[in-house]
Formats: structure tokens, C-alpha cells, sequence
């Protein structure tokens, strides 16, 4: 019986792989002729965490409502592999549009170890398009909303118009735009709020997920806001 297998780089998925002699362990070794990456077939493996698409399944998992410790026991991998590549990753938003018609802005209330250390999420949405167009972490003040505004203005994003809910420290950072000010006109980050707390394990309302770290907890939300940008989520 022949049994054929195709190979693709795990580095550039090329199918231009040609053999390389072995390794101590008696394993073929392939070099991809593309980009120079040499690596044991995924079928020859005896450790699941180096399998090539791995990384790419777990960050889904991670933004889909698995925590941690279940990726690490689904996948058979250990829970630093899981930690290491969420930490690893490197998302980064950026706005899609130069214009918008109107942004819905608000707070979003998370926590990292205990619920003493509160971290805030202070993010302006874009309800036409379901876009997070620019976001910043920090205290639930004046300073950090008026933060995410220069943020906006450093990505030169125009808009006509901000929408917003009575927190006073919108009022005082957008005065200078064309505010809009009621609940009624920020269902869709609301909505989006709601997503969040769907799809970030650490975000879950009345559970006991939560980031350990800080810096996790940012690469975390970092993640999900590219993913829903681009639509994976
Ligand atoms: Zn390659």
C-alpha cells in the first residue's frame, strides 16, 4: 500500500519541499526550497504543540470562549503553549476608513486578578460597519477619554459626528466635536459590548475566568478587536 502525503512549509506553506536527511531521533527532515525552513512532517510528530497549524486553531479557540486551560486539554498541549501564543501574538488595529459619519463611544468595565483591579476599555465603534476604529485601556476618567480622543486624531480619522451616553467625561473630551448625547444613539457598541462578553473568556459576566496579568489581558482584547474587525468573529 502507498500512502501519499503532501507537505507544506509551516513557515510560507509552500509545496516546494524537498527531503533533507534525517534527524537523531530518525525522523525525515524537509527543507522548503522557498524559504529555507527546515521541519518534520506534522503525521511524524510526537509533540502535538509543534504541529504547524496549531497556533493559528488556538488563537480561534481563544477568541471564541475557550479559556485557557481548555485549549490546553483539548489540544493535548500544555498551558504554557497556549499562553505562549497568545502572548506571542501581535494584532493591531487600524482604521479602515479616513471618514466616518458617526462613531458610538463608550466604557467597558474588565477586571485583572481581582475585581479591585479594575481595567477600562474606552473604545470608539462604527455601527454601519461593526468597526472598532481605535481603542485605550485605563482608569474610568476624564484623562483616558480624553486620551482616546487623540488617539483618533493621531490616526487622522475625520468624523462628522460622536454619539455618546451622559458620562461626563465624553462631554468634557468631545465638547469640541459634534457630540450627540442619549442611550438611544449607542445600541451598536452596546451590542458590541455584549459580543465582547460573549467571545473573551475573560470577559464573561458572573464567572471566575480573569486574567492573572495585565499584559495577557491586553493581548487578549488585542486579539479579539483585530478578529472582529476583520471578520472572524
Ligand atoms: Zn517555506
Amino acid at each position: 500500500m502507498k500512502i501519499k502525503i503532501t507537505l507544506y512549509c509551516p513557515n510560507c506553506q509552500s509545496a516546494n519541499v524537498k527531503r533533507n536527511g534525517k534527524k537523531v531521533s530518525k525522523k525525515q527532515n524537509y527543507f522548503c526550497k522557498d524559504c529555507g525552513r527546515q521541519f518534520i512532517g506534522n503525521h511524524a510528530l510526537s509533540y502535538k504543540g509543534c504541529h504547524s497549524e496549531l497556533n493559528q486553531k488556538i488563537l480561534f479557540m481563544l477568541v471564541r470562549g475557550v479559556g485557557i486551560r481548555d485549549v490546553a486539554e483539548i489540544e493535548k498541549v500544555s498551558i504554557r503553549k497556549v499562553l505562549s501564543v497568545l502572548v506571542c501574538s501581535n494584532h493591531n488595529i487600524k482604521p479602515k476608513q479616513k471618514h466616518y459619519d458617526s462613531l458610538e463611544v463608550d466604557e467597558f468595565w474588565t477586571y485583572v486578578n481581582n475585581k479591585q483591579h479594575k481595567v477600562w476599555l474606552i473604545y470608539a465603534y462604527h455601527r454601519a460597519t461593526g468597526e472598532i476604529v481605535a481603542y485605550v485601556w485605563g482608569k474610568r476618567d476624564l484623562k483616558t477619554a480624553k486620551r482616546l480622543r487623540e488617539n483618533l486624531k493621531t490616526l487622522e480619522v475625520q468624523f462628522d459626528c460622536v454619539c455618546s451616553d451622559s458620562w461626563e467625561s465624553f462631554l468634557v473630551a468631545f465638547r469640541e466635536d459634534n457630540l450627540v448625547v442619549g442611550k438611544q444613539h449607542t445600541v451598536g457598541i452596546e451590542g458590541n459590548n455584549c459580543r465582547l462578553r460573549h467571545r473573551i473568556r475573560r470577559a464573561f459576566r458572573k464567572t471566575c475566568c480573569f486574567s492573572k496579568k495585565l499584559f495577557n489581558h491586553f493581548k487578549a482584547f488585542d486579539l479579539a478587536l483585530f478578529y472582529i474587525n476583520f471578520g472572524f468573529v
